[in-house]
């Protein structure tokens, strides 16, 4: 883990006074921990019935995209608001720094779908619980949440209480 810890750079102050960013670029320039943190972020999963990965914009589809090519399974993308060009559900959610809408296809998912959701990085969990929500709302399960990387005192697994909630890197 400590290999994957020093490929996660930490920008002060970004994008705004106080915010400590988690940036997983130098990680995505690294082919062979890349394939590490993929295969972590699988682990806990293996053997079980996942259908569909989600991942939210934008770091979580290029993780989830990943974790789905690998598991074999669907991509669904969770857009900000406008981006979908289809009739869609939406939820709204509060971010470390700001808020918005997340949006999703209705028809993405459907019942007989258990669906794992995956982002880069969980800091107050309002992106994560919003998107289980969406999941909910077209009927399919949320098999599990995981990230990359948690900030521990942000407290947002509190937001994903009754979801089983996987993150490889405390901060
Ligand atoms: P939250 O809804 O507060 O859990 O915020 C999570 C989302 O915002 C994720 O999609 C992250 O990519 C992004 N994010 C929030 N805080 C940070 C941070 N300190 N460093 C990097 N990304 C962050």
């Amino acid at each position: 883990m400590q290999r994957l810890k020093d490929k996660i750079r930490n920008i002060p102050d970004f994008p705004e006074a106080g915010i400590q960013f988690k940036d997983i670029t130098p990680l995505l320039k690294d082919p062979s921990t890349l394939r590490l943190a993929v295969h972590q972020l699988i682990f806990p999963y293996l053997g079980e019935e996942i259908t569909a990965v989600a991942g939210m914009e934008a770091r979580g589809f290029i993780f989830g995209s990943l974790v789905a090519w690998e598991l074999g399974v669907s991509f669904v993308p969770l857009r900000k608001p406008g981006k979908l060009p289809s009739s869609v559900e939406t939820a709204s959610y509060d971010l470390e720094y700001g808020s918005s809408n997340l949006e999703i296809h209705t028809d993405a998912l459907s019942k007989d779908d258990r669906v794992l959701l995956i982002d880069d990085l969980i800091a107050t969990g309002g992106t994560a619980a919003a998107s289980c929500q969406l999941i909910e709302k077209l009927g399919a399960e949320v098999a599990a949440c995981a990230f990359i990387v948690e900030l521990d005192e942000l407290k947002g697994r509190e937001q994903l209480s009754g979801y089983r909630v996987h993150s490889l890197l405390h901060y």
